[in-house]
């Protein structure tokens, strides 16, 4: 298999699985158990916390592990909305953000928040002069990622948290798909990451939270997690998250170089015809998200079975609805359903991805001639 769906989830890598083996195999104790063993436990979770907080790069907060970024981003809207000072029951987040903060809006919406989605621009870039009319002294929270993960496009962070704290409201980044890849961006006060992203496990996310703007449990039990998520927490998939963000954070200017390299191979074989979605100069470049007129991009990863690529996010090609990204970028429902996304990274090789690329290439030219 040539697998070019890194945005969906990473290989993990090996030097993550061997730090993990023996907290599988060997190493059961609970960390919250007061015997040497629990120690020795809660010793490794806290390493591994550091170097996710290393990671994520900011200062003057902590980090709070959780079962998903899905988790970590629900926790941060409801958590925050559940502490709102009285008057401020506004929400603001952008129509490219991934479902894990649109639905959870929209939930919140149904529960009496006030909620605004901005659009984007044709590129997928916000407009900032829309988020500034908009922010006034009823907004709580603003929420918009980093990266997006089905086209790649960057958003400035700094610059909207700047506003939104003028404003005096609070600023959530979704950060999965910058962590590793890009810098993450200074200003918000609450980040969410996530382990399988990074080429750490699944089932394991985070939320940095800035003093002072950690948000109220919303699971509640045993007290972990200094009270704010409560439920034992598993050695293993953090000293994964903990071994993968320390790589990242080594490899990353070479990764970095990597993924530009594959890039510039990836449009150089794919050839003329095609049309990349989203900023081609703001955007991380292990993402290229592109479309062809007249493509049915479903029927392309149906024939090619031995190449892992996608529609766009994982959760949205199972839906078989056209992407909401593609959409809030001007694209017709056609024109969503002719894209294709390739996501390469660490071990992604140039002649795998070319190799790839031409043969994707040649089956859509040869759908052009079945449709002619
Ligand atoms: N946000 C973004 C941008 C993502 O790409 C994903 C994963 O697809 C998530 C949130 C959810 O992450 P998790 O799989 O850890 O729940």
């Amino acid at each position: 298999m040539i697998y070019l769906d890194y945005q969906a989830t990473t290989p993990v890598a090996p030097e993550v699985g061997e730090a993990m083996l023996p907290w599988i195999e060997e190493k059961f104790a609970n960390p919250h158990s007061p015997s040497r063993w629990g120690h020795e436990a809660e010793a490794a979770i806290e390493v591994a916390r550091k170097r996710v907080g290393e990671a994520i790069g900011l200062k003057g907060g902590s980090v709070a592990f959780t079962g998903s970024a899905t988790e970590a981003l629900n926790w941060a809207l409801k958590g925050t909305v559940e502490k709102a000072p009285k008057g401020r029951n506004r929400i603001i987040t952008v129509a490219t953000e991934h479902a894990a903060v649109l639905d959870t809006c929209e939930w919140l919406a149904g529960q009496g928040a006030d909620l605004t989605v901005l659009p984007v621009q044709p590129d997928g870039r916000l407009d900032l002069d829309l988020l500034v009319r908009e922010l006034d002294d009823r907004v709580l929270i603003v929420a918009a990622m980093q990266v997006n993960n089905e086209i790649g496009v960057t958003q400035p962070i700094s610059e909207i948290a700047g506003m939104v704290h003028r404003a005096g409201a609070l600023m959530l980044c979704d950060a999965v798909q910058a962590l590793g890849r890009v810098e993450i961006c200074e200003g918000p006060d609450l980040v969410a990451v996530s382990a399988h992203k990074i080429h750490g496990p699944k089932g394991i996310g985070a939320l940095w939270m800035r003093k002072g703007a950690e948000p109220a449990p919303l699971i509640h039990g045993g007290g972990q997690e200094r009270g704010l998520r409560s439920g034992t927490l598993s050695p293993a998939l953090c000293v994964g998250f903990g071994a993968a963000a320390r790589l990242a954070g080594d490899r990353r200017p070479h990764d970095r170089d990597h993924v530009e390299r594959l890039w510039e191979a990836a449009v150089a074989a794919l050839g003329s015809g095609w049309t990349i979605n989203g900023s081609t100069r703001h955007r991380y470049k292990g993402n290229l998200n592109i479309r062809r007129e007249g493509l049915d991009g479903a029927r392309l990863i149906a024939d090619l079975r031995d190449i892992a690529f996608s529609l766009g996010s994982a959760c949205a090609s199972g839906s078989g609805r056209p992407s909401h990204v593609l959409r809030a970028l001007g694209l017709g429902d056609r024109q969503a359903r002719s894209s294709i996304r390739l996501g390469f990274g660490r071990y992604t090789t140039g002649e795998e991805l070319v190799d790839a690329c031409r043969r994707i290439a040649a089956h859509a030219t040869a759908q052009e001639k079945l449709e002619a």
